[in-house]
């Protein structure tokens, strides 16, 4: 079923099932808090990480974990299901990203930015940003009107540094137990030998000092298309 518009709905779009929560979760935690609707959307479960599980386990383990996780942030979860690793980025999974668009209506986008060192990440970035136009673009004809969403962000994400530059600062004090609370449905995030990370104690780092910086208990960061850092402004500003 089809969202209204809200000036705050909110679609953020993850390569594996875990990498939307962390990086952008709290920033969707207060919106849905705040009565905006909020999706998440899933490309590939990232299935293959496993020590001891089999991907067909261990995706049916994070397609739980990913379910319970929005539930608890408040988000809807959507799935493409994609296999970890091997996302294509040709013009049909494009065409699949920008159907979701068009039924979800997202005033802002929330994906990847493509500094990473990750395959599949810089994979989504691409796809999302052409999913954005296909879906903006009334001659594209899908079984939905088109729907361009009119705000992309990138979210801060541990494996996305190269050339991140943080210039939005999102007040997330509001938000951080939820948020803590709905990330701890993965194994990854509780167990740190499970995902060959310390993601709990990096993102809540990570808020703390995002939120030093920005005068805020806890903070996230999201980063702007360059375009979007163009003033057009007739004077100098002040
Ligand atoms: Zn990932």
């Amino acid at each position: 079923m089809a969202q209204a518009a809200s000036p705050y709905a909110v679609l953020a779009i993850g390569a594996h099932a875990a990498d939307a929560e962390f990086s952008a979760g709290m920033v969707l935690a207060r919106y849905a808090a705040e009565g905006h609707p909020t999706t998440i959307l899933h490309l590939t479960l990232g299935e293959k990480g496993h020590r001891a599980l089999s991907p067909v386990e261990y995706g049916a383990q994070k397609r739980g974990e990913a379910e319970r996780a929005a539930e608890a942030l408040g988000c809807r979860a959507r799935f493409l299901d994609y296999p970890d690793a091997e996302l294509p980025e040709d013009d049909a999974v494009k065409l699949a990203v920008a159907d979701v668009i068009r039924e979800v209506r997202p005033r802002v986008l929330i994906t990847h930015w493509r500094g990473s060192f990750h395959r599949d990440h810089r994979r989504t970035h691409d796809v999302v940003v052409d999913a954005r136009f296909f879906a903006g673009l009334r001659t594209i004809e899908r079984e939905r009107p088109a729907w361009y969403a009119g705000h992309l962000l990138f979210a801060e994400n541990w494996e996305d540094m190269d050339g991140y530059r943080p210039d939005v600062y999102v007040d997330t004090t509001a938000s951080f137990d939820r948020w803590l609370s709905a990330c701890e449905a993965y194994e990854i995030f509780r167990d740190p030998a499970a995902g060959g990370f310390r993601y709990r104690e990096y993102y809540t780092a990570l808020a703390t000092m995002r939120g030093c910086l920005a005068r805020f208990r806890y903070a996230a960061t999201l980063m702007r298309p360059d375009g979007d850092l163009v003033a057009r402004s007739g004077a100098l500003p002040g």
